[in-house]
């Protein structure tokens, strides 16, 4: 099979051949039909994830076809269509995301920038309905990780006043997202282009930091989702929450922001991380993209063959697309 290798920190991608991978018990061989690039593999590239995981193929929100099974494996079968759950993790986990055994596909084991990947039955997904490739695979991360930040974390309720800091591949599906929960969504971005697209995918305000206070109104926001990566808007974003807000963090960035006590303790914030998302995530997320809820047009305009893996991530340096999808 072919896969794109990331030999080393700051190196190109590189198609390489490989054997094609075999799955032993518990384990389904699945044919990838899509999968994301997203700011992840820019940081994987940079070695922000640590330079001992390199080298490494990348890929961790895909989709595809299961093509073969290993010995004794009854819970999917060839034919079927799955979405990949890209974390491994222990029966003792914390949580499904979380925990120090995390095996992490496209990290710290070879991911989906391949045109097969063996994985355990347990981290596939079967949609309910079908779903095209590129979609099924953007809705595990790019669209989970909104689902999982708002609903999970910071719990949002109908009514509440929810803004959303930074309109990327991650903020944008949060603005669609906290729509689905009957949520007043202020979108804050500078780019007029994002902007549109944040009114176009439900959004009540789309404005610059500048008119967010304005827009949000009242005594500030209830819920404040931070997914542009720096520090300065961690600091904006816990500006921007109204009294018993909460802050919940899902972008990051190797900067310290810093607050008062006192700014916690008046208003009674609570500041919350969110990391990644959960099968349960996906499976959530599949279903309101089957009852035609969200949408995911603006992640999927730009398919790529696997061999324009490295366009496909100066495309996201560059900041010219949310995403591509490579179709190996
Ligand atoms: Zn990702």
């Amino acid at each position: 099979m072919r896969a794109a290798l990331l030999p080393g920190v700051g190196a190109p991608l590189e198609i390489v051949e490989r054997d094609d991978p075999m799955p032993g018990p518990g384990e389904a061989r699945v044919r990838i039909e899509a999968c994301g690039v997203c700011g992840s593999d820019l940081f994987l590239q940079k070695g922000g994830f640590g330079v001992e995981k390199l080298p490494v193929v990348p890929g961790h929100e895909a989709a595809g076809v299961v093509d073969l099974v290993g010995p004794g494996v009854t819970e999917v079968s060839a034919g079927d269509q799955v979405a990949i759950y890209y974390i491994e993790n222990t029966a003792d986990a914390p949580r499904p995301n979380l925990g120090p055994n995390v095996r992490r596909m496209g990290v710290d084991v070879d991911g989906a920038f391949a045109e097969y990947v063996v994985r355990p039955v347990s981290t596939l997904i079967r949609p309910s309905g079908y779903v095209e490739p590129a979609t099924l695979a953007v809705l595990t991360d790019a669209v989970g990780t909104a689902y999982h930040a708002l609903v999970r974390i910071a719990q949002v309720k109908p009514g509440e006043t929810v803004a959303v800091l930074g309109v990327g591949g991650v903020g944008s599906n949060a603005v669609q997202v906290a729509k689905t929960l009957g949520a007043r969504v202020v979108a804050i971005t500078r780019s007029a282009e994002k902007q549109d697209l944040a009114r176009l995918l439900g959004a009540d305000e789309a404005v610059s930091i500048a008119d967010a206070a304005e827009a949000i109104g009242g005594y500030g926001a209830d819920v404040v989702v931070q997914c542009a990566a720096s520090a300065e808007m961690d600091e904006a974003a816990i500006a921007l929450a109204g009294f018993a807000g909460r802050i919940v963090f899902v972008a990051t960035t190797p900067e310290s922001f810093s607050t008062r006590a006192s700014t916690l303790v008046w208003r009674e914030l609570t500041l919350l991380g969110s990391r990644g998302f959960t099968i349960a995530d996906i499976e959530a997320v599949i279903d309101l993209y089957l009852a035609g809820k969200i949408s995911t047009d603006h992640l999927t305009a730009r398919l790529r063959p696997l061999e324009e893996a490295n366009e496909a991530l100066e495309d996201l340096r560059a900041g010219r697309v949310m995403r591509s999808v490579l179709v190996p």
